[in-house]
């Protein structure tokens, strides 16, 4: 029998689909080359097997990080020209103090040079040395920052976050009884305050929900213990609730976002992810004499008050920034991007952190490379592997970002074991994850002749960042 033609409402149906798009047009173009094959083996070689020691002119795709890698809008490069370099009241900084108090709700802003510097403002004014920092897993400054503030990091996620195959829609939450265990274990006076992190990055970068952070705003206030957020992805956290949570369906992002931020005392924020600058941060708090100590700390480390490392254009852009950034259309087709690519690497039987996060695909370099001990290092080098493939350029997060442990000197031993294909904002499009999955395809295959690497030099601090690698 021949398939019948197709009638107006059969077409109909075959057409129904819809699909998102990018909310902006491109105006100006960046050209990108790949180099050959036996130029990428040689770059590799000289940067240790490490991507973070690449030179950029050495990559194709650059999925390295999402951090301070965003396409500027053209209001962002027209707010440049608007910069007021005043060393004192520049102007730019009220308008990025006004943004931060419309979308984030808080009442004091404290700008910073990026996101770790105001960690450490944070770190060193609210912990006193010994007292507990609790938080949603980790993030490798924030934790480094509250460490040498004589701070002791403990991990009260919930433990599905460990798993990279649970399906919990948000394993971002923090385990309430696993905290009020510790409150219960070490007394409140004990707890400097607890660090609580939008789309855990380490996790896979996973959310956390409303009823979580309410639920956890309960809990600390019957001890007086405060909340403070790293609201670096907190609009990718938003945009998971607003899918995910009952209730939320019809609500903005940004309504979401402000509401999330109600139930915490304060925020530090990398300006360079979420609010789609090449530099900034900023801390931002309610408690009047809190914001006094900050005020006065930041003139030492980063600089006035009114600016804080930063040059007035770069207040301005991300002032503007934070208004773009919170516009549902935006922050749909951001994640969207991400699960185009995570959808293709999925369809292929390709092992990822599920579910797909908001900023990145995590390879799941335990299940891609079985035959490797984690000492191996898997990740760092499939991560080295993609780089050979296609010149594409990824980053390790397992047991070499994880560090040592600051009392025994060991390794730290993280279950995730994961290579981080990180989507810049507004910078590529679908052809590029379509050339990334294809990449990450040929290296699945010829997986089971790849060797591992071992560790040839190891910085003290933050080492992944510096570490050199050779073959096993
Ligand atoms: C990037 C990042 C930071 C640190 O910010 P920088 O701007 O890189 O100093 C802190 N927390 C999270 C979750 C981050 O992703």
């Amino acid at each position: 029998m021949s398939p019948s033609a197709p009638t107006l409402q059969t077409m109909g149906q075959q057409f129904s689909r819809r699909s998102w798009a990018e909310p902006w047009k491109i105006k100006m173009v960046e050209p990108l080359h790949m180099i050959s094959p036996a130029a990428r083996a040689q770059a590799l070689q000289e940067a240790g097997y490490n991507t973070f020691l690449l030179k950029s002119e050495a990559v194709y795709i650059d999925l390295l990080t999402d951090s301070g890698t965003s396409a500027m809008s053209d209001r962002q490069w027209a707010g440049m020209m608007l910069g007021d370099e005043a060393y004192a009241g520049s102007r730019n900084f009220y308008h990025l103090e006004a943004a931060v108090q419309n979308y984030y709700g808080y009442n004091y802003l404290v700008p910073a040079h990026q996101g770790r510097g105001a960690e450490h403002l944070l770190s060193q004014v609210a912990i006193q040395r010994g007292q507990y920092v609790p938080g949603n897993m980790y993030f490798t400054t924030t934790r480094l920052h509250q460490e040498l503030a004589g701070g002791i990091f403990a991990d009260v996620i919930v433990d599905e976050a460990h798993d990279p195959q649970s399906l919990h829609p948000f394993k971002g939450n923090i385990d309430l009884d696993k905290l009020a265990a510790l409150i219960a274990r070490e007394g409140a006076a004990n707890i400097a305050y607890v660090s609580l992190a939008g789309t855990v990055n380490m996790a896979g970068g996973q959310p956390v929900s409303m009823a979580n952070v309410k639920a956890l705003r309960a809990l600390t206030d019957r001890h007086g213990i405060k909340v403070y957020l790293d609201a670096t992805r907190m609009v990718e956290n938003a945009f998971f609730i607003q899918e995910r949570e009952s209730g939320y369906a019809d609500k903005s992002i940004a309504a979401i976002l402000k509401e999330f931020c109600s139930y915490t005392d304060g925020a530090w924020m990398s300006a360079k992810k979420d609010n789609l600058v090449n530099i900034g941060g900023w801390l931002a708090v309610n408690d009047t004499a809190l914001y006094e100590e900050l005020r006065n700390l930041v003139v030492v480390y980063e600089g006035l008050h009114t600016y804080g490392g930063l040059a007035g254009r770069d207040m301005e852009a991300i002032a503007i920034g934070i208004e773009e950034c919170v516009q549902d259309d935006h922050v749909r087709a951001r994640i969207g991007q991400v699960r185009y690519l995570g959808d293709l690497l999925t369809t292929w039987q390709i092992p990822i952190v599920q579910p797909i996060g908001g900023h990145a695909i995590f390879l799941d370099a335990r299940r891609f490379y079985p035959h490797l001990a984690q000492i191996q290092f898997p990740a760092q080098t499939l991560a080295a592997e993609l780089y050979l493939d296609s010149g594409i350029r990824a980053m390790e997060r397992g047991i070499a970002s994880a560090g040592r442990d600051p009392k025994t000197g060991d390794h730290h031993y993280p279950k995730l074991e994961l290579t981080r294909l990180t989507i810049p904002r507004r910078v590529y499009t679908q052809a590029h994850m379509d050339v990334v999955a294809e990449s990450v395809h040929a290296v699945y295959e010829a997986r089971e002749q790849t060797r591992g690497l071992k560790m040839t030099h190891e910085p003290k601090y933050l080492r992944f960042f510096q570490a050199r690698f050779a073959r096993e």
